[in-house]
């Protein structure tokens, strides 16, 4: 497979002017290419990072920026992507393409915070995006991206999430979105958003692992830029995560960050983030990151805990956004739970779906995926790795939204090899006042 291609050149000199102080560059063997140069990975095959030139940043001064912008309505800074710019990609703002995405709350994580045995929890709800993910988070950044090296198609694999971002963000880009689906079992609200926001969908014979595949060699023939977080420009834009959590604590650092791990894209943002922040001095200590993998689809887990080589495993899990057996990213996860002290931890089936009842019922809701990280705060806790006084900040990924089947299934206990722990069943009555009050007495 060819590792870059050429896709248009008229905006090429463009560019160079308009992107400050960065390259690309291999994670494993150095090598460095030109920012503006269509490529996802190095001629030895392996992944590429952005790489920023700190060191004419000052901590201070950037803290300031960052404080001064926040609550601003002025484009493209009302985006809680864009607020960063400097330390995600300083382009001009004319190719910038913002929903705008980010601002998303930072909740007193309440009811899930007791379930999960710790004093001090927070959840970032990410399905506050504008389609419900924090996908767009990567995604504003990669069509901008796109948008700078002229390209006018874009394509992904996707278990939904991305493509029901990448779909969006393309239609105001006015590029071709074409996304690459797995067959069945795609969550309905997912599915919902790539064709309403106007995305060719191709259906395949086969999970995401081959979809992901497919995707990079269609691309590669067709030159198609492709939008799957193997592209190192989505990366930079999910590390606003990192950024304003932390904004929204008042730089405060917390000791744990825990999260879902897929295709572990966003752990490797994340770990990226704090890395640079602290790099550049705004932060003086890096906090602990916990990957949580759904045990059906936990290669980067038993890769950790076993110590033994990278080996890719056949995914099966309700939680379809991290339905993946072949991590694309890994080895950057890895390299991040090194910098962080990490850990990686699995939860079940049973134990998702019941941390995601009390997400839920906190009044705060998200899809299951999501849930893995309530779900892998009280495994930790209950091994003595988060201590209970930690202050914790776990990751809702997705909107509730997203996958009501997988709710409305559960509280109905149709969910084969569940238990319906935390079960509200609708109650059935008569429509007169004597069946109400007599359901509502009685329950
Ligand atoms: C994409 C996604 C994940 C997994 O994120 P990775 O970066 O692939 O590890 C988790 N939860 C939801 C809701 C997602 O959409
Ligand atoms: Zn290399």
């Amino acid at each position: 497979m060819r590792t870059s291609h050429k896709i248009n050149t008229e905006e090429k000199n463009l560019v160079k002017l308009k992107v400050r102080n960065m390259k690309l560059r291999c994670i494993e063997c150095g090598r460095e290419y030109p920012i503006d140069e269509v490529r996802y990975r190095c001629d030895c095959g392996d992944l590429l990072e952005v790489v920023h030139d700190l060191n004419d940043l000052d901590a201070e001064n950037l803290r300031e920026l960052f404080d001064k912008r926040w609550g601003s309505m002025q484009f493209p800074y009302n985006s809680g992507v864009w607020r960063y710019k400097e330390l995600i990609l300083d382009v001009d703002d004319k190719f910038i393409v913002s929903k705008p995405e980010g601002n998303t709350n930072l909740y007193r994580a309440g009811k899930a915070g007791e379930y999960a045995g710790v004093k001090r929890m927070f959840l970032k709800h990410e399905g506050e995006n504008p389609t419900a993910s924090f996908k767009d988070r990567g995604m504003t950044c990669g069509v901008t991206a796109a948008k700078m090296l002229g390209c006018k198609k874009v394509a992904c694999a996707s278990t939904g999430n991305t493509s029901a971002s990448m779909a969006a963000y393309a239609s105001i880009a006015g590029m071709e979105a074409i996304v690459f689906i797995p067959e069945g079992k795609i969550a309905f609200g997912k599915l919902a958003q790539a064709l309403a926001y106007g995305a060719k969908t191709l259906q395949i014979e086969g999970n995401f692992d081959d979809a992901m595949q497919l995707v990079q060699q269609v691309c590669s023939e067709l030159n198609i830029y492709l939008l799957n977080s193997i592209n190192p420009f989505r990366i930079e834009g999910q590390k606003a995560i990192a950024f304003e959590i932390l904004q929204q604590l008042n730089w405060e650092v917390p000791d744990w960050f825990v999260l879902p791990g897929g295709n572990l894209g966003n752990n490797s943002a994340l770990s990226k983030a704090l890395r640079e922040l602290y790099e550049i001095g705004i932060i003086d200590k890096i906090p602990r990151i916990a990957v949580i993998q759904a045990h059906g689809a936990n290669p980067l887990y038993r890769m950790w805990k076993n110590k033994t080589p990278f080996k890719p495993v056949q995914a099966e899990t309700i939680a379809t956004a991290v339905k993946i057996g072949n991590p694309v990213s890994w080895k950057k996860s890895i390299r991040g739970l090194k910098w962080s002290n990490g850990v990686v931890e699995e939860v079940s089936e049973q134990e998702i779906m019941d941390a995601k009842a009390m997400i839920d019922r906190a009044g705060i809701g998200a899809e299951p995926a999501s849930c893995c990280t309530v779900a892998g705060t009280k495994k930790l806790v209950e091994a003595g790795i988060i201590n209970k006084d930690d202050l914790v900040v776990g990751i809702l990924t997705g909107n509730l939204l997203k996958d009501p089947d997988s709710v409305v299934n559960y509280h109905l206990s149709r969910l084969k090899g569940i238990k319906s722990t935390y079960a509200n069943r609708p109650i059935k009555i008569k429509a007169t006042v004597k069946a109400a009050k007599q359901a509502l007495i009685e329950s």
